[in-house]
């Protein structure tokens, strides 16, 4: 057997397996494993990794830990060169675990490409997600340890308002966000309508006190400036994104 001594980031600590959770510790294995899989091992997706040193060298995911060697592992937030998975120059689209519907709706308010289904299985959103080259967003740290998911993050938060700001600040979204321009129930494009267009679709009340529709271009879901876009708009404000 052999030994290595693991330094994480604080950042990284709630990811390790209960038990363990410590930010310098010895870790025994045997062979020659790749750091990825070591790291792993001891309960970090690859996709939460930002930097990995050995002996005091930045190295890749491919590197073979040696006996002896000692390793600092730092997370995306923490790390001083830019995700070893570099998704941050790259468009924000996403695909979400099937228990994360919330959380996609609110994407979908602030204008984010957001796939998501209930009925997706694991297999299938890692296959998605890596075809489409989609950041794949779940509380399943095992499903972003699957080998062809190259983009992802780990949610901290079980509070979906609190779940989508945890994912602005990850992909540093700041400012990026387009409201009232994706479909909350499909994530197709909504544009503008005229009222005589879809009059036969709305509700006397409505009718009458609104002039300013769009449509989904997707599944012709209508919506209008009411009472749930002022909703929508303090949700978007208490973010403060
Ligand atoms: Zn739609």
């Amino acid at each position: 057997m052999h030994t290595t001594i693991v330094h994480i980031s604080e950042d990284l600590i709630d990811l390790l397996h209960p038990g363990c959770r410590s930010i310098d510790f010895v870790y025994t294995f045997s062979g020659n494993p790749a750091i990825k899989h070591l790291i792993e091992a001891i309960g970090i997706p690859h996709t939460e990794v930002g930097q990995v040193e050995v002996n005091d060298i930045p190295i890749d995911f491919k590197y073979k830990v040696q006996n002896g060697d000692h390793i600092k592992v730092w997370g995306v937030k923490n790390a001083n060169i830019s995700n070893i998975t570099t998704e941050t120059d790259k468009e924000a689209r996403f695909i979400l675990d099937n228990h994360l519907g919330k959380l996609a709706a609110y994407l979908r308010m602030l204008g984010f490409d957001t796939l998501y289904q209930n009925n997706y299985q694991d297999p299938e959103l890692a296959i998605i997600a890596s075809k489409q080259n989609r950041i794949l967003l779940t509380r399943d740290r095992r499903l972003l340890m699957r080998s062809t998911i190259n983009r992802g993050y780990w949610l901290r938060s079980q509070h979906p308002q609190q779940q989508a700001i945890e994912v602005i600040k990850r992909f540093k979204l700041i400012g990026k966000s387009k409201p009232f321009h994706r479909c909350l129930r499909c994530n197709g494009f909504i544009i503008p309508i005229s009222k005589e267009a879809i009059l036969d679709k709305l509700l006397p009340l409505t009718r009458r006190y609104y002039e300013e529709f769009y449509i989904c271009q997707s599944c012709n879901q209508i919506y209008w400036k009411g009472s749930h876009y002022e909703h929508m708009l303090n949700i978007l404000r208490n973010m403060e994104v």
